[in-house]
Parts: structure tokens; C-alpha cells; sequence
């Protein structure tokens, strides 16, 4: 059996609720509160302390976590925020839940739930409420950042990486490439004669075309590969412990899907094609050299007449 207790905090109010809550049921209970009390103050002046060492939401939650935790004996925190793609899970479920929807100045900043052995008394709810107050500026400033980071990184029409992204992942990707000795391949895609189509439809149906473009290549490659935007209709794939064999079959199935893709304006069937430069990495050569020989190729494919890869 699962028990579970569902509540929405809205901080604006939850010190006032607080207050309204302090009509106490019985002396016992008082009594609890009152050494709770203590406690909890000592655990917030710790949280506003501890709290505000990081921006990392992972990190922000593992420290309310571990903090909470000891406090009260918490099996779990689970965390979500659907709109920022985000779910943090800390601890193993259990049998006794409490959930909070939390809200500020009409901002909705996620869902957390925690769980435990035991029932979770009133007292225990009130004081979880209290330092969930404290995780609040916390939990909103990691969740800005990390909106910032991802916009940073992100290309806002496709959603993928952009240009900066794909220069991070390189970097990293070259880095554990040639400390592991394992292979690495990228693949340099650029949509042919893609100025056509936002000449004879406009650029609103262009944009639309390099959407299904992405979504045509992204249904390509595994979960790890990575797909970014390096700009215009130009994209790079990023195959991780993937040799050239390897690339060139992958290159050769965006290209037929692309190839196959059915895409219409105003029921006109679009035929799209792609011109692929497959390049996997060399000793002694670094993220800018193996981009820039995969942008050649690249071109060489287009010199051979386009909808072709070249490696
Ligand atoms: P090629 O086969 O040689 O690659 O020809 P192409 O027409 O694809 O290449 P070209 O470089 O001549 O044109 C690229 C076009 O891509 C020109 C530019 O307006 C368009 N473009 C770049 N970014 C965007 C975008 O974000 N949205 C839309 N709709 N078009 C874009
Ligand atoms: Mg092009
Ligand atoms: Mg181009």
C-alpha cells in the first residue's frame, strides 16, 4: 500500500499559513513543535549557509537532500520540472509520501516528493514547509541558470546544440578520444540547394524544412551521438567511439533518409537532399583541425554533384 499526502506550497503564503497553523491540537504536540522548532532553525541558518555555495540544481537538491535527510529520515527526494526537462532523483522510494507543487510570485518552480518509513506527522509536514522556504531563492536561481546555459547552448529554432555547443563537445569529445584511444568521428551535413526553398516559398517554410531536416537526421543516430547547428543549413554530428567504417554507414543513412524524407508545402512534395563530409579524428589533431577536414569534404561532396557523402 502506498500512502501518499499531496499538498501546494505557494511561498508568498506559506509563512502566513505557518502562523494560522500555530493553533495547536494538544500539549504534546506543542511540546514536539517546540524542540522541532529549535531544530529546524539550526538546520535553516545550515541550508541558507550551504545552499548558496552552487547553481548546479543537482547539486542545490543533493544538499537540501542530505541536509533534510538526517533531520527528519527521508528515504527519497524526487524532483521534476517538465517545462525545464528536468527530474533529479536522490534516496529509494518508500511507503510514505508527501508531495509539494511549489510556487513564487506566480512562477511555478517544479514538484518535489518525499518519502519515508514512517507516517509523516504534522508537526514533520510543518517543518519540512519551513525549510522547503529556504531551497526556494536557491531552487530559482539554479533554474534560471540553468535556462541561461541551455539558451546559451542550444540553437532556439531546432532546439539542438548551436555553434558554441558543438565547440564544448568537441573539445571534450577530443580530449576523452585521446586519453582512451578510442575513435571519433563528425559528420559535416549542408541541406543542397536549400536557398531554392526559401526563395520560392519564404523563409517561414524554410525554417520549417531545416526543422525536419533535424528531426529527419536526430531519428538517425543513437542517444549518444549529438547533433548540433554550426549555422545556416549546416550541421555537424558528433559520433563518439565511432571509426570510420562506422561513420560513413551513418552518414550514408541520414543521407537516404533525407533523401526519402517526404516534406510538403501547401501539399507540394519538397524533394530535400544533403551533402555529407564523414572525417574521424587523426593523432596529434585537434577539435579545429578535424572540423575543418570535415567541412572540406563536405565540399567535395558538393563538387561531385550533391545528395553523396565523402570521406
Ligand atoms: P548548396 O547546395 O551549395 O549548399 O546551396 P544552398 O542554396 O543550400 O546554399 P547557400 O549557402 O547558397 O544558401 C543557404 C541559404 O540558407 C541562404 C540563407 O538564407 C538560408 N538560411 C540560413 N539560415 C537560415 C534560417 O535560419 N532559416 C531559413 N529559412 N533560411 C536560412
Ligand atoms: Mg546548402
Ligand atoms: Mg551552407
Amino acid at each position: 500500500m502506498t500512502l501518499s499526502t499531496s499538498n501546494t506550497i505557494d511561498f508568498d503564503s506559506a509563512r502566513l499559513k505557518l502562523i494560522s497553523e500555530k493553533k495547536l491540537s494538544s500539549v504534546a504536540i506543542q511540546r514536539e513543535k517546540a524542540v522541532k522548532h529549535m531544530t529546524v532553525l539550526g538546520l535553516q541558518q545550515r541550508l541558507t549557509q550551504q545552499l548558496q555555495t552552487s547553481l548546479e540544481l543537482e547539486r542545490v537538491l543533493d544538499l537540501f537532500f542530505t541536509a533534510v535527510q538526517e533531520f527528519m529520515g527521508l528515504n527519497s527526494l524526487e524532483f521534476h520540472h517538465d517545462a525545464h526537462a528536468v527530474k533529479v532523483s536522490k534516496g529509494v522510494p518508500s511507503m510514505h509520501r508527501c508531495n509539494y507543487r511549489m510556487t513564487h510570485a506566480g512562477d511555478f518552480l517544479g514538484e518535489i516528493q518525499f518519502t519515508r518509513d514512517k507516517r509523516f506527522s504534522e508537526v514533520q509536514l510543518q517543518s519540512l514547509e519551513t525549510l522547503l522556504g529556504n531551497l526556494l531563492y536557491p531552487l530559482r536561481n539554479a533554474l534560471m541558470y540553468r535556462a541561461a546555459l541551455h539558451s546559451a547552448l542550444n540553437d532556439s529554432l531546432t532546439g539542438i546544440g548551436n555553434r558554441l555547443g558543438l565547440d564544448q563537445a568537441l573539445t571534450r569529445e577530443v580530449k576523452f578520444s585521446s586519453r582512451h584511444h578510442t575513435p571519433l568521428s563528425l559528420l559535416v551535413l549542408d541541406i543542397d540547394h536549400f536557398k531554392q526553398i526559401n526563395d520560392k516559398y519564404g523563409h517561414a517554410y524554410g525554417d520549417a524544412a531545416l526543422k525536419a531536416v533535424v528531426n529527419c537526421a536526430r531519428s538517425c543516430l543513437r542517444d549518444v551521438d549529438e547533433l548540433f547547428r554550426m549555422g545556416g543549413e549546416e550541421f555537424v554530428v558528433v559520433l563518439s567511439n565511432t571509426d570510420n567504417h562506422a561513420a560513413r554507414f551513418v552518414a550514408e543513412r541520414i543521407r537516404c533518409s533525407i533523401a526519402q524524407m517526404q516534406f510538403e508545402i501547401d501539399g507540394d512534395p519538397i524533394p530535400m537532399t544533403a551533402s555529407l563530409g564523414v572525417a574521424t579524428l587523426k593523432a596529434e589533431e585537434n577539435n579545429e583541425g578535424l572540423l575543418e577536414r570535415g567541412d572540406k569534404l563536405m565540399y567535395v561532396a558538393k563538387r561531385a554533384g550533391r545528395n553523396r557523402i565523402a570521406c
